[in-house]
């Protein structure tokens, strides 16, 4: 992880002055402290407060209509997401102990000899300490790189965990929340458990993938008969999939369906309410689909 004085130098080399703060959710009880360092060295800072959720969400138009030069992005890791001005991006890592919970927990692993470890972006050292203890007490440890660090994934990106699926016996996730971990299990057909950082606790998430699949099945057959469909696209910048919607609207509309393309910033079932529709389709993030389809 970058430390403060590498961001002071890349944030000078553009000469930036007014700055644009767009930051993860768990950072927020921290972000002050972070403005006030930043502000020190004499730059001006505007903090975003619109939640975000990965670096698919770039803030290049509003960071331009506040007069900001630069964005930094905190939190995330560059996925190459473009933008009209320059962005700086901030891995920054928690400091969190992971080490308490899986040794008071490590019965839950008694029965798996192959793990593979995954994390997201803020648990990658806790991760790295999971790993030697795991290998100190006799297991065969399984980590994949397929984004910027070992065992990294994302919500929509989980090839860390379905490269190496052939080789382990389960998936530990190392993190908090269910997020990236029930994205992981519904993608997989080995066990996954969570070793959550903030609860403290190993669990296991079968129980939630198999209500999750249950419920799929009864959404795609009610898809089937829906007779007004709506197509969810976000206009977050890495997440625009308009000219897939646009092809998918046509195919259904052949079939016979009357479709609307229906445009989010921050998507929310809600926001349909009082529209007259039998199901939705989501071409936003895809971990939504729980909160939008069920
Ligand atoms: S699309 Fe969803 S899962 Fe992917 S980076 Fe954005 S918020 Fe995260």
């Amino acid at each position: 992880m970058k430390d403060l004085e590498e961001i002071i130098e890349e944030l000078k080399k553009f000469r930036a002055k007014r700055i644009f703060i767009q930051f993860a959710d768990g950072l927020r009880y921290k972000i002050q402290e972070i403005v006030k360092k930043i502000e020190e060295h004499g730059f001006e800072c505007v903090i975003s407060l619109e939640p975000l959720y990965g670096a698919c969400d770039v803030r290049d138009l509003e960071s331009e209509r506040l007069d900001c030069d630069v964005i930094l992005h905190i939190g995330h890791s560059n996925f190459g997401v473009p933008s009209r001005i320059p962005v700086v991006y901030w891995d920054y890592f928690y400091e969190v102990d992971a080490l308490y919970a899986l040794k008071k927990e490590i019965d839950k692993l008694n029965q798996f000899k192959k793990i593979g470890l995954i994390t997201s972006l803020q648990f990658v050292p806790a991760m790295e300490k999971v790993k030697d203890y795991l290998q100190k007490i006799g297991k065969e440890v399984y980590v994949h790189k397929s984004l910027k660090y070992p065992g990294q994934i994302l919500g929509c990106d989980v090839r860390a965990a379905k490269k190496i699926e052939k080789k382990v016996d389960c998936f530990l996730y190392v993190g908090a929340g269910k997020f990236h971990s029930l994205g992981v299990t519904i993608a997989v057909k080995k066990p996954v458990l969570s070793l959550d950082v903030e609860k403290k606790q190993v669990y296991s998430l079968e129980k939630e993938k198999n209500v999750w699949l249950k419920k799929k099945a009864w959404y795609d057959v009610k898809l089937k008969d829906a007779r007004r469909i709506g197509i969810i696209v976000c206009w977050k910048k890495g997440q625009n999939r308009i000219d897939e919607a646009e092809k998918l609207k046509k195919e259904l509309e052949n079939k016979g369906k009357e479709v609307y393309i229906l445009a989010f910033d921050n998507v929310s079932k809600d926001k349909t309410e009082g529209l007259k529709l039998d199901g939705l389709i989501n071409l936003a993030c895809p971990r939504l689909d729980d909160e939008l389809i069920f």
